[in-house]
């Protein structure tokens, strides 16, 4: 793979990459704020990338959206947003190298058939070839892959037995969330990806494709998740309410008062470029939450913070 094209010598460099499947709610303005304060607080650089390899999924418009919330919040990309339907040719040939070395394998496996072992993939179980494969990850048995999350601490799994062998490339032709997303933040040179809780137990696959690539490791820190008052994941596609753009100040306090930080230097703000300023001097990364989640009800009201 070619070395990252937009590769720095910033020794921090984070991402906020969301999928286009809806309006950005409290819970994605949550990593997003989270992961720029980060970013900033480092002296680092902070990037955008629009997560659409997941087509069907997509909701028309909802990239455009998601920039301009972005954008209403004062929270912009340092170098030009990144497109992952743009970049087709930097899986493509991930894929290759992987194939070529015999890391990965074409699968007809479908859902129903893997049923039996728990949708966990350790060898081809088909009935019969399909035109199109899949293209999955060998997982050798025993890879167990352990990090040191920066907020959650250390997190281990076994991936051969959880996870099993797992997809690539979709049988529909759609590239797999999993490698895109660790193609990506090799290429952009990121250093530190910070996001939501959810994806904590993405994050050993993403480890040993990285090993199996020969790609750096970045260090990796998840945010806790917005869950709703039934305990539900705010989505992006469900009726997770968006976050209202034309008024960004309530919102900004109260995720920074999400992430354990002191509300009294925000208190009576009234301009977003000030209060982000305020927000990166007093960001004390020591405060941050080290939960998984916070139960929030479906609204963007913020506690009255802004006197
Ligand atoms: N695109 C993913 C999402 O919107 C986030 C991926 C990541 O941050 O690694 O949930």
């Amino acid at each position: 793979m070619a070395q990252a094209s937009q590769a720095s010598d910033v020794p921090y460099r984070g991402r906020f990459a969301p999928s286009p499947t809806g309006p950005l709610h409290a819970g994605s303005l949550l990593a997003a704020f989270g992961s720029w304060l980060l970013a900033r607080a480092a002296g680092g650089q902070w990037l955008v990338r629009i997560e659409d390899v997941d087509r069907p999924r997509e909701v028309p418009g909802a990239a455009e959206a998601q920039l301009a919330t972005l954008s209403a919040f004062g929270l912009e990309s340092d170098l030009p947003v990144v497109r992952q339907s743009e970049r087709e040719p930097l899986y493509r040939a991930a894929l290759e190298r992987l194939l070529e070395a015999g890391l990965a394998f074409p699968c007809s496996c479908s859902r129903s058939d893997l049923a039996a072992a728990g949708g966990v993939h350790r060898r081809c179980v088909a009935a019969a070839p399909r035109p199109r494969p899949a293209v999955r990850l060998r997982v050798a048995d025993g890879s167990q892959v352990a990090f040191e999350d920066g907020l959650q601490g250390r997190f281990a799994q076994d991936v051969d037995r959880e996870v099993g062998d797992f997809v690539l490339l979709r049988a529909d032709g759609f590239w797999a969330y999993q490698l895109a997303v660790v193609v990506d933040d090799a290429e952009q040179g990121v250093t530190d990806v910070v996001r939501g809780a959810d994806l904590l137990d993405s994050t050993p696959r993403q480890i040993l494709l990285q090993r199996a690539l020969g790609l750096p490791t970045p260090r990796y820190l998840h945010l806790p998740l917005l869950l709703d008052a039934s305990g539900h994941k705010l989505s992006k596609s469900s009726a997770a309410l968006p976050v209202d753009p034309a008024d960004p100040l309530p919102a900004l306090r109260h995720c920074w008062t999400l992430l354990g930080q002191d509300p009294a230097p925000l208190r009576g703000e009234k301009r977003l470029d000030a209060l982000l300023w305020r927000a990166i001097s007093h960001f004390d990364r020591a405060r941050l939450p080290a939960r998984l989640h916070f139960h929030q009800p479906l609204t963007t009201t913020s506690p009255d913070m802004s006197e």
